[in-house]
């Protein structure tokens, strides 16, 4: 079987990761969630200053001290941050309501770009994220972007927090959805847009399995 890149692009939850690690466990695939990899720089940043304030040079000359990478453990992928593992923290809401403002700095989408696309050099890989069909792997053989209403993604988020104990309510994780889709898609630098090749599934009406299920068809008829 030949080994392809594929892309799955689009909005704040729209389970995007989700199928795609079922996805990647299906070919035995490397599964990787760059989100998480804007979140560890956000949260890095945030843990060297302790104002609310960004210092938008300072974060651009500390970036080389910023190592970020990936380990499968028995609770699924795990990120480290210099050599901390950070999975559960960056999920937190502080890190989501700043992240799409560092994601917007063309420095850090050049750093983490850089070792995105080193991670895809021996192909057999499923990444996810807003652009990667469009900037980190235009040449992907197969890419996706995932759609869904505003309200049915933070419905799906907001249970998934609730069952992991974060009591944030569902009007603060709609408006934090609806914020970081808005800069996510205004941002100067790569903002979040369909490839034009890339195959458009409206989520909200399809259960993660019938999501899969469409994403491997098309999947198997390439490889
Ligand atoms: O995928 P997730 O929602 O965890 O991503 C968090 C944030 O990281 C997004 O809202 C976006 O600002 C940024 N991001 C990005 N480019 C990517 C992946 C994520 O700008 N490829």
């Amino acid at each position: 079987m030949k080994k392809i890149i594929i892309a799955v692009d689009g909005f704040a939850a729209t389970g995007k990761s989700t199928v795609a690690k079922k996805i990647a466990a299906a070919l035995h695939y490397i599964y990787i969630d760059t989100g998480a990899m804007y979140r560890a720089v956000t949260y890095y940043v945030q843990k060297q200053n302790s104002t609310e304030d960004i210092d938008v040079a300072q974060l651009i000359d500390s970036l080389p001290n910023v190592n970020i990478h990936f380990e499968n453990g028995e609770h699924g992928q795990q990120i480290f941050l210099n050599g901390i593992n950070v999975t559960n923290e960056i999920r937190e809401s502080k890190v989501n309501n700043v992240v799409s403002k560092i994601a917007s700095v063309e420095a850090v989408r050049n750093f983490l770009v850089a070792q995105q696309r080193s991670m895809g050099k021996e192909r057999g890989i499923i990444m996810d994220g807003r652009d990667i069909g469009t900037v980190v792997f235009p040449e992907a053989e197969c890419k996706f972007f995932l759609t869904a209403s505003p309200e049915i993604r933070a419905e799906r988020r907001h249970k998934e927090q609730l069952e992991k104990g974060n009591l944030e309510s569902f009007e603060a994780v709609l408006e934090n959805i609806i914020a970081r889709d808005h800069q996510d898609s205004t941002r100067s630098i790569n903002p979040l847009r369909k490839a034009d090749d890339a195959i458009e599934i409206e989520v909200s009406t399809l259960t993660i399995d019938e999501v899969y299920r469409l994403m491997m068809d098309k999947i198997q008829s390439i490889v």
